[in-house]
């Protein structure tokens, strides 16, 4: 093992009762996405107690800390959201959260307090540091919206790589996963309306009925998956809302509305979606002269990892002891994939998964939870990430 990933597996041991205490706070005080003002102000504090500068952002909650290494050289970002949910904390915690419906359900404060103990590791290894850090603690994950914020106020300036990580109930306490190309989905938003004429539900020769129609858009775009889209690519279409009429039993509607989600992992595949799902709705609501619109959002793409970052991300998780695990990947999204379009990014699970300590439940449950020992090795990722990155982006 070489000097620096033994340091730095040291100061994981050393300080890790420092890294629980934060996650406790954490964990205790969540806040809503955009509302993070509490969660801000402790961060705060920690990295100015640090010596880490806190950069002029221009966000209200969420910060950018910035540490200048020894020597000149690359600035590698690192990157943890830090907003809950609107979730009544049901856990096994011993230290749940003090504040009525709001819970870290997605395990947000594992990832603050990941990199607030990077931070803490590395404004002790600052002067090994042949470039500079930046470190997003970034507000509003949950509603898609603080990466594009981030990206907006100019944060990823000067950024050659940015590394991130969610914790991840799937895979065991101890494992990170590290994996080529895309680790979590596109997220697309679908909104159809559909206009009809509506009257007397006993009498429908005289209405042009939409109902009929959304169910055969519905069944229709169950096909796409089937039918268009090969066996070996993947792709999830769910019709999740569909509202019509006010709640009589006999009155025809004049129109429905439909609310759906799309996850897919290639260009080529949401490509075929969108094609495949406006045919559809466009020559089904002719055939039952129905009017029809179809509102496609692309929200999120892919979180695909950059390969020319692998290396380094492998070497980071095997030179602090963690196991690096390749698993399928998940139809959920993140918004990390905001930043990977305007700079090469690699995005890790961490392992949180331990059934003797009930860690076992999916993000956004009420009872989910995260064995703490998965802070220490999130820290060291991150920390390893920065020297490994700049140690290959430095070969180039
Ligand atoms: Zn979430
Ligand atoms: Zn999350």
């Amino acid at each position: 093992m070489d000097v620096l990933s033994q340091k730095v597996q040291e100061l994981m041991k050393e300080l890790e009762p420092k890294f629980i205490e934060d996650l406790h706070w954490f964990h205790e005080n969540p806040e809503m996405s955009f509302k993070e003002f509490d969660t801000t102000a402790y961060i705060r504090k920690e990295l100015e107690a640090l010596g880490i500068e806190i950069l002029d952002s221009g966000l209200e909650t969420g910060l950018v800390g910035y540490l200048r290494g020894g020597e000149e050289g690359p600035c590698i970002a690192l990157r943890a959201d830090i907003d809950a949910l609107p979730v009544t904390e049901e856990s096994t915690c011993t230290y749940p959260s003090k504040r009525p419906g709001m819970m870290h359900a997605c395990g947000h404060d594992t990832h603050a307090s990941s990199l607030l103990s990077a931070a803490r590791i590395l404004a002790q290894l600052k002067d090994q540091i042949h470039g500079s850090v930046k470190f997003f603690f970034q507000p509003a994950e949950e509603i898609n919206l603080g990466a594009k914020k981030m990206v907006k106020l100019g944060c990823l300036e000067g950024v050659d790589a940015i590394f991130g990580l969610h914790n991840s109930p799937e895979i065991p306490l101890g494992t990170v996963a590290v994996k080529h190309g895309a680790l979590m989905a596109a997220v697309d938003r679908i909104e159809i309306t559909i206009k009809g004429k509506g009257g007397h539900g006993g009498i429908p020769q005289r209405n042009v009925d939409p109902v009929v129609c959304a169910a055969a858009i519905i069944q229709g775009a169950q096909t796409i998956v089937s039918r268009n889209v090969s066996p070996i690519d993947s792709c999830v279409i769910s019709i999740c809302s569909v509202k019509a009429g006010e709640g009589a039993n006999n009155v025809t509607p004049d129109s429905v509305t439909m609310l759906g989600t799309v996850r897919t992992y290639s260009k080529e595949v949401e490509a075929c979606v969108v094609k495949r799902l406006t045919a559809l709705v466009d020559s089904i609501c002719a055939a039952y002269e129905c009017e029809g619109n179809l509102n496609y959002i692309y929200e999120l793409p892919p979180t695909t990892n950059d390969e020319a970052l692998y290396p380094a991300a492998h070497e980071a998780v095997t030179s602090i002891g963690a196991e690096p695990v390749d698993p399928i990947p998940s139809t959920g999204g993140e918004d990390f994939s905001i930043f990977m379009e305007e700079c090469p990014g690699f995005f890790y699970w961490l392992g949180t998964r331990n059934e003797e300590n009930d860690c076992v439940y999916s993000w956004h449950s009420p009872h989910f939870k995260a064995d703490e020992r998965c802070i220490a090795i999130g820290a060291g990722t991150y920390a390893m990430s920065v020297f490994k990155a700049i140690e290959h982006l430095s070969k180039k």
